[in-house]
C-alpha cells in the first residue's frame, strides 16, 4: 500500500482563503475588522521569521495586525504592561506572545497575564479549562490544524483508535483532549511508556509529537492508519552538500507511506496549518468578544 499524501500547505491555503471570507463578513455585517498583536523580545533568528510570517499572514487575510519587537533586554514588568495595554485595546482580540522568552522573564508570569477572551495561543489556565470541558473558546493553534486533516481525510473520527505520541501542554495534551471531543478512544504515550512499538500497532490514527527525528518506525504503523506528523527536526542532509540540513518529522516518512492509509510529510503537513488556525482562533475571540457565534467551520 501507498499512503496518500495529505498535503497541509494547500489545506491551510483553503482555510486562509475561507478565513478572509469571514473578515470580510465580520467587517461588513457587524464592523468589526478581528485584529492580532504579536510580541517578541530578544534576536532569536527563527523567532522573529516565524513572528513576521505570522503578522504578513494576517494582513493578507484583511485583519489588523500589530508587530511588538521589543529588545531582549526589556524588563519583565515592561513587557506585562505591554500585554496590560493590550487586553485593554478594543482594536485586538488576539495576543500572541512569542515563546520562547529571554531567561529573566517568567513565561508564566506573562501568559497568566493575557486576557483569556484574548488567548489565541491557548495558553492560560482558562483557556485549557474551557477547551477540556467543552465551551467555546480559542483551540490550541497546531491540535487544531491536526483535527481539520484529520476531519478533511476521515471524515467522522467516533469510535476510532488514536494514539498521540508525546504528552506536552502544546500539543499532545490539547490534541487528545479534542480527539476525546471527536469520540476518538485516546491513548496518551510518552517517554515512560512500555512497548511503544506495540501501542502505536493498534492506532487507527497516530499523531506524532515527539521531537525525534523519524523514531516512529513503518513497521509499528497499523496497515491503513492515518498518520499525522507533528514533529520538526532538523538534519544532516550531506547529499545537499557539506554543511547543509534538511527538516524531517518524527514519523520515518518513507517506511510509514508503505502502510499507512494516509500520512502527512514534513515540512508540508501539519506545519503550514498552525499560523492558519492562529488566524481561525482570531475570528473566534473576535466574535465571542463581540456576542457573536464563532463560525462553524473554523472551530472544532
Ligand atoms: P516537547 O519536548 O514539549 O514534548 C515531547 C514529548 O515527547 C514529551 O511528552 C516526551 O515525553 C515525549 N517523548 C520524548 N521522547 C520520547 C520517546 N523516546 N518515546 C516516547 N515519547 C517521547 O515537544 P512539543 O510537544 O512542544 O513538540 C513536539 C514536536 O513537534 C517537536 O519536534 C516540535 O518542533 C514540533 N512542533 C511542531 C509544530 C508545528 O507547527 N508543526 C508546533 C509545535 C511543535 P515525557 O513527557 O515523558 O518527557
Amino acid at each position: 500500500m501507498t499512503a496518500r499524501i495529505i498535503d497541509g500547505k494547500t489545506y491551510a491555503e483553503g482555510l486562509r482563503a475561507r478565513i478572509a471570507g469571514h473578515v470580510a463578513r465580520l467587517q461588513r455585517e457587524h464592523g468589526i475588522t478581528p485584529g492580532l498583536a504579536v510580541v517578541i523580545v530578544g534576536e532569536d533568528p527563527a523567532s522573529k521569521v516565524y513572528v513576521s510570517n505570522k503578522a504578513r499572514q494576517t494582513a493578507e487575510v484583511g485583519m489588523f495586525s500589530e508587530k511588538h519587537e521589543l529588545p531582549a533586554d526589556t524588563s519583565e514588568a515592561e513587557l506585562l504592561e505591554l500585554i496590560e495595554r493590550l487586553n485593554k485595546n478594543d482594536k485586538v482580540h488576539g495576543i500572541l506572545v512569542q515563546l520562547p522568552l529571554p531567561g529573566h522573564i517568567d513565561p508564566n508570569k506573562v501568559i497568566n497575564v493575557i486576557s483569556p477572551d484574548k488567548d489565541v495561543d491557548c495558553f492560560t489556565p482558562a483557556s485549557v479549562g474551557k477547551l477540556t470541558i467543552g465551551l467555546p473558546g480559542p483551540v490550541s493553534c497546531t491540535p487544531l490544524g491536526c483535527l481539520m486533516l484529520l476531519r478533511d481525510q476521515l471524515g467522522s473520527l467516533s469510535g476510532l483508535n488514536a494514539v498521540i505520541v508525546g504528552r506536552s501542554n502544546l500539543v499532545g495534551k490539547p490534541m487528545a483532549q479534542l480527539l476525546l471531543r471527536e469520540n476518538c478512544t485516546v491513548t496518551i504515550a510518552h517517554s515512560r511508556t512500555r512497548d511503544l512499538p506495540d501501542v502505536v500497532r493498534r492506532a487507527d490514527i497516530v499523531v506524532a509529537a515527539v521531537g525525534r527525528p523519524r523514531m516512529i518506525k513503518g513497521d509499528w504503523i497499523k496497515p491503513g492508519a492515518t498518520v499525522i506528523d507533528v514533529g520538526i527536526n532538523r538534519v544532516p542532509a550531506p547529499e545537499k552538500g557539506e554543511g547543509k540540513t534538511r527538516l524531517v518529522g518524527d514519523v520515518d516518512f518513507d517506511a510509514a507511506a508503505q502502510v499507512a492509509g494516509a500520512i502527512t510529510p514534513v515540512p508540508g503537513g501539519v506545519g503550514p496549518m498552525t499560523i492558519a488556525c492562529l488566524l481561525a482562533n482570531t475570528i473566534t475571540t473576535a466574535s465571542l468578544i463581540n456576542g457573536l457565534t464563532p463560525p462553524k467551520d473554523l472551530t472544532p
